[in-house]
């Protein structure tokens, strides 16, 4: 019953791919990953993810222990407050964080380039890059084939979707499993840490995660993200001896240029963009920024016309439709490809790693003869459907992350907006809601096991 050396083929170098790719190499079991982009600093235009607790526990499960004390060195300064602001920065809402003492129970502020490079430590032996899944072919004797654009292929005894929202792979197992548009646009800018830029944003702002609440149904996130290192990859002073020695001795650092940064992120519906915003890029993507915005603070459009030209990304916001269930194979799927979520909890990346893990934990099971291949995936199936589109629900119930929110709307808007804000602004005053607020930043467990 047991399932001798199973190889198993990866597609996506991403995040979940990549965790699963640690957990299976931890476990024995041979992986080969497959991965469109041309070489590892490729794509992925830097914003920022925020790894909390059920992330940390699978990278921490999956990776070596000192990749995952890389990792932790890896992340950004913690923030210190969550703030509420008006789109003239006046201040609503500031909550103070607590201190990040343990290395699970937390949120970390993550480069997602930086973190593609910590994943991608101790596994490019088996990361090809420059291969675009095409199709696959599952054959009767238990094996299954990958074909890539580049016309080779590569077999093996299961085949793991983790290619993304657009995933090719799920096109052809679950033609019927689709995404549609959320109807919202976010553009995401970074802008190089500067005295200036740093001087823009009061003292709060600075040191933490704001939340903008515009008027006319526009909305922003702002993160410093301050970094171990500087501009010349040297470790800065005041670091502790044993982040510094692990950093140095890091190949990733050479690979990644990401130094200090404000991530600016801007959202609203689709419908006031332009049609063309998904093919605009730099400047002139900033320019729709800022016609979005033109009661936003001078400061913070000054931010916009500082940020670095090749790092404005448009990104249209998309949530997986539930998917029936189906039988199980050599062929399964992980992460954004099978549940998109909207950024709406910050949740996507965590439970495409939650899938990894768990996934890992069931291959795992397989091989030590508890069950068979197509039972751990069964097994694996049965747990992550649920829970992933649970997610994909409560990120789509977020205010502001569906184009149909009465946020968006003329008159309506204009109600929700001051409700929010004063949601934010009672709550941060009354001690005991304050208190609950900040525990719930801090321990969101609805996407635990
Ligand atoms: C603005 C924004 C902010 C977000 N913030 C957060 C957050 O704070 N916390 C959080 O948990 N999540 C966040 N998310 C969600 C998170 O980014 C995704 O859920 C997460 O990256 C999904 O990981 P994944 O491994 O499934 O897919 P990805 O990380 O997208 O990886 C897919 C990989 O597959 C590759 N690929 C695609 N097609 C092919 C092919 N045909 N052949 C070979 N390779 C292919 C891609 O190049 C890519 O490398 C955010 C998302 C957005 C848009």
């Amino acid at each position: 019953m047991s399932t001798p050396a199973p190889h198993v083929l990866i597609i996506g170098a991403g995040t979940g791919g990549l965790c699963l790719a640690h957990g299976l190499r931890r476990a024995g079991i041979s992986v080969a990953v497959y991965e469109r982009h041309r070489h590892r600093a490729e794509g992925l235009l830097g914003y920022r993810v925020g790894i909390g607790p059920t992330g940390s526990r699978a990278l921490r499960e999956c990776l070596p222990p000192e990749l995952f004390a890389t990792f932790l060195a890896t992340c950004a300064r913690p923030p210190r407050y969550f703030n509420v602001v008006t789109q003239g920065l006046r201040q609503t809402a500031s909550f103070e964080l607590r201190p990040d003492a343990d290395p699970v129970h937390t949120e970390h502020s993550v480069a997602r380039m930086v973190l593609r490079q910590v994943l991608l430590t101790g596994v490019d032996d088996v990361v090809h890059f420059d291969r675009t899944f095409v199709r696959y072919e599952q054959r009767d004797d238990g094996t299954v084939t990958a074909y890539f654009a580049d016309g080779t292929s590569a077999t093996g005894d299961l085949l793991v979707a983790a290619d993304g929202t657009h995933s090719a792979v799920r096109r052809q197992y679950l033609p019927h499993a689709v995404t549609r548009d959320a109807g919202t646009i976010n553009v995401a800018t970074r802008i190089p840490l500067t005295a200036r830029t740093r001087d823009l944003v009061p003292e709060r702002v600075r040191q933490g995660i704001s939340l903008i609440f515009g008027t006319g149904g526009t909305m922003g996130v702002l993160h410093m993200m301050e970094f171990k290192w500087d501009a010349e990859r040297a470790i800065k002073p005041g670091v502790g001896d044993a982040d510094a020695a692990l950093l140095r001795q890091w190949p990733g650092l050479t690979h990644d240029t990401t130094t200090d940064n404000i991530n600016l992120i801007i959202w609203s519906a689709a419908r006031r963009f332009p049609a063309d915003v998904m093919q605009r890029r730099g400047e002139d993507l900033v320019r729709v920024a800022l016609d979005l915005t033109p009661n936003w603070h001078p400061h913070l459009r000054e931010l916009l016309t500082r940020g670095e030209p090749d790092s404005a990304l448009p990104i249209k916001v998309t949530t997986s439709e539930p998917v029936p269930p189906w039988k199980s194979s050599t062929v399964t799927l992980l992460g954004d490809a099978i549940h998109t979520m909207t950024p709406g909890r910050g949740v996507g990346a965590n439970t495409a790693l939650r899938d990894a893990r768990l996934l890992c934990q069931q291959l795992a099971r397989a091989v030590a003869g508890d069950k068979t291949l197509l039972q751990a995936v069964a097994d694996y199936e049965a747990a992550m459907v649920p829970y992933g589109f649970a997610r994909v629900i409560e990120s789509l119930n977020r205010s502001g992350t569906s184009g149909d929110d009465r946020m968006y709307r003329p008159v309506v808007g204009r109600l929700a907006l001051l409700g929010a804000r004063g949601y934010f602004g009672v709550t941060s005053r009354v001690p005991r809601l304050r208190r609950r607020f900040v525990d719930d930043f801090h321990t969101y467990e609805g996407d635990q096991d």
